[in-house]
């Protein structure tokens, strides 16, 4: 009995995850290769499989059968696969059912819409074009904030999804630790000279830009059998199952730096995905625990290796031999400090790891203040340029390189952005648990081998995918809670070292 209502529910959840998997498919599509005709219909395509989808999920027999199941759920190993269904595939009904199907369908559209409009936007700096859809996003947002429900803040029910059991009153020290550390830092390096770093910016062809960056994605382990790379906009990583996790990137040919370190960022990614147990496929566990997890990989992978000496010590004389004329008579010591470049800039995605955090704090105080009436999106550049001269210095030329540069908004990512930082402060928790597991990793690195350190994060993070929370995770890997020292420290050293 007790095993066909396990059978029945997982039938249930494969459907579920198969639609989920589909919308996925149409986002890829609609980022990628959608002609911008298709805009409008396939709003409504992906408007219509959310809305299967949640209505299939938040069905009466999904909570009937997890009733029917709840003692089979207590007498099971806590960390088999089916207990982790079961415990996950309760949290996730609870709140979906707070969520009207109306405002699931209303918000896949507005998004739908919100990300067509940002890009006309974007490409024609016109903010006035954007602002009635983000008006739209942020009044179903807090519709969905206040259905989900909270007791500190608006802002915990929202980050929840993307960071469970995270709130804004855990984050805050966190950060503050961070910015504390970051400030007087990034001051003392405006007190140096400056690194010339004017060698990356000039022409590099884009079709060896992308054969480069393909060849550093396969020696980190990343599996085309399973996935592929594609240009977009806003590079992202997303999949439809474990054999098909797919990367996208986008290329500047005047600016060198821009299409590798997406590349390796996204297929930080991607590895996480591709690393999964293949038994967790079709169920609700088949994704990453958190983005802030997530983004633990990513950033490992873009920044702490490939971005360090020893991995430019491997791949400096081939990128040479790629692009002589720019980078013949570059050494490789000019050319580490010029990829590892302190300087306050615009744009988040090309900032250097210093005052990267310093855009996520801008976008994570607009956020608390947009969802608590505070802010009006009417506002919101003006409230942007303000806190960029605060935080960095510097203000924005345009709407373009400032309020509208990321596509999160558009897409009804809010209550996301505070992840990036916490996965910057988790990559140096997992990597020095890693380095002090396998002291040889750093040598490795530096011969262009990278087996040890992906078994280790397959072994250790990517195969449970949402097996435990982020919570316990960290606890298995590291022993304790997240913690910025070993992120601070690191950062200190490294720019203390280049900067002298
Ligand atoms: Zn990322």
């Amino acid at each position: 009995m007790t095993n066909d209502k396990l059978a029945t529910l997982k039938t249930r959840l494969a459907e579920i995850a198969d639609l989920h998997a589909t919308g996925a498919l149409l986002g890829w599509d609609q980022e990628t290769y959608m002609p911008d005709g298709g805009a409008a219909e396939r709003a409504e395509q992906l408007a219509t499989v959310e809305k299967i989808a949640h209505e299939k999920f938040t069905a009466d027999e999904i909570g009937v059968l997890l009733d029917d199941l709840r003692s089979l759920a207590d007498q099971l190993d806590y960390e088999s696969d089916d207990a982790a269904l079961l415990r996950v595939t309760r949290r996730d009904y609870e709140k979906s059912r707070k969520l009207p199907t109306e405002l699931v369908v209303e918000l896949s559209r507005a998004t739908s819409h919100g990300v067509e409009a940002w890009k006309k936007a974007r490409a024609t700096n016109d903010f006035a074009h954007f602002r009635p859809f983000l008006e739209k996003i942020v009044e179903l947002t807090i519709q969905k904030g206040e259905a989900l429900g909270y007791e500190e803040n608006i802002y915990d029910a929202l980050l929840d999804d993307f960071e469970p059991d995270m709130r804004v009153s855990q984050i805050n020290p966190i950060f503050q630790q961070v910015k504390d550390a970051t400030v007087p830092l990034v001051e003392k390096v405006a007190a140096q000279p400056p690194i010339d770093d004017s060698f990356l910016h000039q022409y590099f062809d884009p079709q060896k830009q992308w054969e480069f960056g393909l060849a550093v994605v396969k020696d980190y382990g990343y599996d085309f059998t399973r996935g592929r790379q594609d240009k977009s906009a806003h590079p992202f990583t997303t999949s439809f199952g474990v054999g098909d996790v797919r990367i996208t990137t986008r290329i500047l040919d005047d600016y060198l730096p821009s299409a590798l370190f997406s590349s390796l960022h996204e297929a930080g990614h991607g590895l996480y995905e591709q690393g999964i147990a293949p038994s967790l496929a079709r169920t609700p566990l088949r994704d990453g625990t958190s983005l802030g997890v997530h983004e633990s990989q990513s950033r490992m992978w873009e920044n702490v290796v490939g971005r360090s000496l020893g991995f430019w010590q491997h791949y400096y004389p081939q990128l040479q031999k790629t692009f002589p004329e720019q980078l013949g008579n570059v050494p490789l010591t000019d050319f580490y400090r010029a990829i590892n470049k302190v300087t306050p800039s615009l744009i988040r995605v090309e900032a250097d790891e210093v005052t990267y955090n310093l855009h996520i704090f801008i976008r994570f105080e607009l956020e608390q203040d947009l969802l608590a009436g505070r802010l009006k999106v009417a506002d919101l550049p003006d409230a942007w340029n303000e806190k960029y001269r605060a935080y960095l210095g510097i203000t924005p030329d345009s709407d373009a390189n400032g309020v509208m540069q990321d596509i999160h908004w558009s897409s009804g990512l809010i209550g996301y952005f505070p992840t990036y930082s916490l996965g910057n402060i988790l990559s140096m928790q997992f990597f020095n648990k890693m380095i002090a597991d396998n002291p040889a990793i750093p040598a490795e690195i530096a011969e262009g081998k990278f087996d040890t350190v992906l078994g280790w994060l397959r072994e250790n993070i990517h195969r449970h995918g949402r097996k435990f929370t982020p919570t316990e995770l960290i606890a298995r890997v590291t022993g304790g809670g997240i913690d910025a020292q070993p992120y601070i420290n690191y950062i200190t050293e490294k720019y203390s070292a280049i900067y002298g």
